[in-house]
């Protein structure tokens, strides 16, 4: 009998790791890291590296490059890259109009006093305020200060491979939300989508704490015509008193550890 050799995926894995360099790496992004690494490398995939480095006045190049020697540090290597997120904005500007011409994003001149004020409901535990759609139909603007996602008013549900089936409701659990600023360009939401897509990432490992925004992300993959990529969404790191740690100015920055000489953090395998 001929022995069959296994077959190769149809479609490779491929995962990222997306620091944003405007601070120095930290227990807590070292545990994502060290689940996307091992995700991709127990399925023999690639692993791409990919500064998030949109905002200028926050992000420094010293701090990708200390990015890249704690991530060595860790023993954690990629196989594509750094690419830099601010070298791409062509792209990113091109998706953007193909969102204004399938009318799937609106501008808006609310100030952010507006926003807070006029917000539907309070908006706990996530970043964004639920926009109360002010500028939705507004015909005329002085000043616009962002574009909007318009989110419908319906479910949004995948399956986390880590946290297990999702289910956020558009208008209730998130409004919406920003994907271009003038002068700016885009915001996170809009920018990991094209990027994700374009680099073909076939699963996003990340922290729980954006669940919500993969939702909306979802929102855009469909709206782009991309399919989307599995999610596997790791709890976060906290201190003793269930802090998370990138909340806390002091967050044990990986750099503080080995300078001090100890070892690079292990962590559970699941
Ligand atoms: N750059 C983001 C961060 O450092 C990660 C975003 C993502 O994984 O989608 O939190």
């Amino acid at each position: 009998m001929v022995r069959r050799c296994p077959k190769k995926p149809a479609v490779q894995y491929r995962g990222r790791l997306a620091p944003t360099p405007s601070g120095w790496l930290h227990l807590g992004h070292a545990q994502t890291f060290f689940h996307a690494h091992r995700r991709c490398r127990e399925r023999d995939g690639r692993l791409v590296l990919r500064h998030e480095d949109l905002d200028s006045a926050r992000c420094k190049p010293e701090l990708a490059l200390a990015a890249e020697e704690d991530l060595r540090w860790l023993g954690l290597d990629w196989d594509e890259g750094p690419y830099y997120q601010s070298e791409r904005m062509p792209l990113y500007e091109q998706h953007f109009q193909r969102l204004i011409e399938s009318g799937h994003v609106y501008p808006c001149s609310c100030s952010r006093k507006e926003v807070q004020e006029s917000q539907r409901a309070p908006n706990l535990g996530d970043e964004e305020p639920i926009y109360a759609g002010t500028c939705r139909n507004r015909p005329q603007h002085e000043a616009i200060r962002c574009w909007r996602f318009r989110v419908p008013d319906r479910t949004v549900t995948f399956q986390d491979l880590a946290q297990g089936p999702q289910q956020y409701q558009g208008q209730q659990d998130f409004g919406d939300f920003v994907v271009w600023r003038p002068q700016l360009g885009p915001s996170y939401q809009l920018a990991v989508v094209v990027d994700d897509a374009l680099m073909h990432i076939t699963e996003v490992v990340r922290g729980l704490d954006l669940l919500v925004s993969t939702a909306r992300q979802l929102l855009i993959y469909e709206a782009l015509g991309y399919q989307p990529p599995a999610f596997y969404h790791c709890p976060l790191v906290t201190d003793q008193h269930g802090v998370r740690l990138a909340k806390r100015h002091d967050a044990l920055a990986l750099r503080t550890l080995r300078e001090r000489g100890e070892n690079p953090p292990r962590f559970t395998e699941k």
